[in-house]
């Protein structure tokens, strides 16, 4: 029997996950680790360890999503020389001297958070998979029918020609998720207004492991520090991440490489010195979205299936992250009780764990969207004066810090380093 197993009538109960991207993938590690059986489907090719030159996706995580990772022997996965951590976040307002410089010391931490490619990390996950026996990871398995029997409460899961029986189905197949629509849940798109343009630069003065990023009136855009590979340290890459109106942004692609480096090196006030592009420019619609419910009998939503929310904060996969560490945590709970993987109170405790927090930051993006958006001159001056006294007022400035690394008060086990001290919150 496995060491964490659970009960052995869950060890019966089989769980599906469509969807194995970053979300999906950690969820199916979490409740495979408990001996559970559970199989990932999805409609992309395995994913690869990547090589050479840096993805253009990348992610930020947080504290509690790197917790996450080294708990369950994820981080062992990863090809540390392509992690790059960052100690210091710098925010300032183009329009104004308002400015917020965050360091990992100020609150006791290493590092505020890590930057990685996010097909790194899916393949970190699907190698981890590999070494879970009862975890069966299928690649090229587009799903395209749901059904759920109404006599053994059992869901059918189709692909073309084949099918599988779930008792709990989840939903980790992105912002426009099948299992979502079929389930008849609804998870209305709302336009942000936004596009955002995502590329890799090259910098003349290095990064100094030090995320910054410059809200405009046009939209914000963040330079985040790249690794540049084994034994290099001259840290002169950044990905950016540039939204703002469709129009602008369209605009912004479309110039050519030398004038493009040269509005991206004023925009950021010369920060880092002249810049080169280095990749291409690609350009995301941004949709915000939230399921109006994460679960439905016998099934639950994790990640950008139940929620998708402006990537201004990079906070998008550490949401998801929690999702699936909180699910596993109910799941486990449940199935060690006897209830079972599918147990509705466990579904409904993952909901209420979960909904009440991902619509709080989205709500806090779209805040941060409008606020820099205003040209009024006394929300400009506000706003200049707010980021002005939280650099100059500890707790509040540790307090944003905090939040921004994903320390909440409700953080799953597998999220928390092995001794915490949670009344002093650090560690
Ligand atoms: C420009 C930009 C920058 C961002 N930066 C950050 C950041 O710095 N930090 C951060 O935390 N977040 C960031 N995000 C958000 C982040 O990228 C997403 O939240 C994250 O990728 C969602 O992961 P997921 O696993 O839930 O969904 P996805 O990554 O969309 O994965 C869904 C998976 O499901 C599979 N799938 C879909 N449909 C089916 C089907 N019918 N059958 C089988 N398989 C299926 C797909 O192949 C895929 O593998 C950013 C987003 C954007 C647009």
């Amino acid at each position: 029997m496995h060491p964490n197993s659970v009960s052995s009538a869950s060890e019966k109960q089989h769980i599906v996950i469509v969807g194995g991207g970053m979300t999906g993938g950690l969820l199916a590690v979490l409740l495979a680790e408990q001996g559970l059986n559970v199989t990932v489907l999805d409609g992309a090719p395995a994913p690869a360890m990547p090589e050479g030159a840096a993805q253009l996706r990348v992610s930020t995580l947080t504290e509690a999503s790197h917790w996450l990772l080294r708990n369950t022997g994820v981080w062992d996965c990863l090809d540390l020389s392509r992690v790059q951590p960052y100690h210091a976040m710098q925010v300032w307002d183009q329009d104004g001297t308002g400015e917020v410089l965050f360091r990992a010391e100020e609150i006791g931490a290493k590092s505020l958070g890590w930057l990685l490619e996010n097909g790194h990390l899916a393949a970190a996950l699907y190698r981890k998979a590999a070494t879970l026996p009862t975890l069966d990871w299928q690649c090229g398995v587009q799903v395209d029918a749901l059904r759920r029997d109404a006599k053994t409460g059992q869901w059918a899961v189709r692909s073309g020609d084949s099918f599988w029986q779930a008792d709990l189905l989840v939903g980790a197949d992105g912002a426009r998720s099948q299992v979502r629509e079929q389930a008849g849940i609804s998870g209305g798109p709302r336009d942000s207004g936004h596009h955002a343009l995502v590329a890799t630069i090259a910098t003349q003065r290095p990064h100094d492991g030090c995320a910054r990023q410059v809200f405009m009136e046009t939209g914000p855009l963040a330079l985040l520090p790249l690794f540049t590979g084994e034994g290099q340290d001259d840290q002169r890459q950044c990905s950016i991440v540039w939204s703002g109106w469709p129009q602008r942004i369209a605009a912004l692609r479309d110039k050519d490489a030398a004038a493009f480096a040269a509005e991206l090196q004023a925009a950021v006030g010369g920060a880092l010195g002249p810049v080169t592009l280095l990749s291409e420019r690609a350009v995301f619609p941004i949709q915000e979205r939230h399921a109006s419910q994460y679960i439905s009998a016998g099934l639950a939503l994790v990640g950008d299936a139940a929620h998708v929310i402006h990537p201004l904060a990079g906070q998008g996969v550490n949401l998801g992250l929690l999702d699936a560490a909180v699910l596993a945590e109910e799941v486990k709970r449940a199935c060690e009780q006897g209830s079972g993987c599918a147990d509705p109170s466990a579904l409904a405790r993952y909901q209420r764990r979960r909904r009440g927090e991902n619509l709080l930051m989205q709500n806090a993006m779209r805040g941060f969207q409008s606020l820099f958006e205003q040209r009024a001159l006394p929300v400009r001056w506000l706003r200049n004066t707010g980021m002005r006294w939280v650099n100059q007022a500890g707790p509040v400035k540790g307090f944003f810090a905090r939040q921004a690394m994903g320390r909440s008060a409700d953080l799953p086990a597998k999220a928390r380093p092995p001794v915490w001290d949670a009344r002093a919150n650090r560690h």
